[in-house]
């Protein structure tokens, strides 16, 4: 082996030492979060921007790899169309602030657009049930019923889903009011053998039949709820019914383009399964009652005039 070989060969295993020594530098990189700012650590990890597995806590501090870290924090602010800096800066703090659906915004094995949460249902007649109602009334009484079953209608005319209340179970969608920490609504799903259920907690804890400026909407929050339960995930469209966070001072009572269009991806295939056709009269005739005395209260108390929800005209097979 030649002189000048030798020390090319010792020159490249320095290079290579040196770059490997550099990569190990940086991945090896932690940056140590003081406990008393960990909840945007929590924030992240919650809301599927950061891998709990990522991160290690002790009493004092929080480890996570800085690269890491501003690739998740990066990662949230294009979804809340924030400038991608990286840092949890002030406008990034405030968003992770704003009260919001309690259902992740990123699913790492999903597809791009998170258009679907757990796939639709393989039929198209659900029922539901609520199981107990508000803990607090305001004094405006809304009719929480046909509140409910008009925001199950809202996704009738994108999926053809009919859903019908019931009395008692099994059920396919349980409401229910309960305590929850922070967020507006959770999904929680369970399978059985033969069906799935899905629960529905709308937070017990804000007074929803107020009209105080920072309490959201009732209506509007089941409306998001129910697009989980049928399949949908959350949209960076910031007008969507999806986006998971919850703009004061823009309520939104219909569907948005982008909802109506992941709705009816998740469900263009042929319809599996139909109500009988005395079901659909039933339900469309008690829809349309509920729909004009919960019309009429929310005009009474809010001034508010909702949209008449289309009802889809094909519910049967051809020839039924
Ligand atoms: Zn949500």
């Amino acid at each position: 082996m030649s002189i000048q070989n030798s020390v090319t060969k010792r020159a490249a295993m320095r290079l290579t030492l040196l770059l490997l020594f550099g990569f190990v530098c940086e991945i090896s990189h932690a940056i140590h979060i003081k406990r008393k700012n960990t909840k945007y650590v929590d924030y992240l990890t919650r809301y599927g921007y950061l891998e709990a597995s990522s991160v290690r806590c002790d009493h004092k501090y929080c480890k996570v790899n800085s690269k890491t870290f501003k690739n998740a924090v990066i990662s949230l602010q294009h979804f809340a169309h924030l400038d991608a800096t990286g840092k949890l800066d002030r406008k990034t703090r405030h968003w992770m602030s704003l009260i919001r659906c309690g259902i992740r915004d990123v699913y790492r094995s999903r597809s791009k657009r998170n258009s679907l949460v757990l796939g639709k249902w393989p039929k198209r007649y659900l029922t539901y049930m609520i199981t107990n109602y508000p803990s607090t009334k305001g004094h405006h009484d809304i009719d929480i019923d046909s509140m409910v079953s008009l925001a199950f209608m809202i996704w009738t005319s994108p999926t053809g889903i009919v859903f019908a209340q019931k009395e008692e179970g099994p059920v396919n969608i349980i409401i229910k009011f309960g305590s929850l920490e922070q967020e507006m609504g959770k999904i929680r799903y369970a399978n059985t053998k033969t069906d799935r259920t899905s629960t529905i907690t709308i937070n017990d804890d804000i007074p929803w039949e107020t009209e105080a400026p920072n309490v959201p909407s009732l209506f509007q929050t089941l409306i998001h709820e129910i697009g989980h339960v049928i399949g949908l995930g959350h949209t960076d469209v910031v007008d969507a019914m999806m986006y998971p966070v919850y703009k004061f001072g823009n309520m939104i009572y219909s569907l948005h383009e982008d909802d109506i269009r992941t709705a009816q991806e998740i469900y263009k295939d042929k319809v599996v399964s139909y109500p009988n056709r005395y079901q659909y009269l039933k339900f469309k005739r008690d829809f349309e009652k509920a729909f004009t005395d919960f019309n009429k209260d929310m005009k009474d108390a809010f001034g508010i005039d909702i949209p008449i929800p289309e009802m889809p005209n094909e519910f049967f097979p051809e020839g039924y």
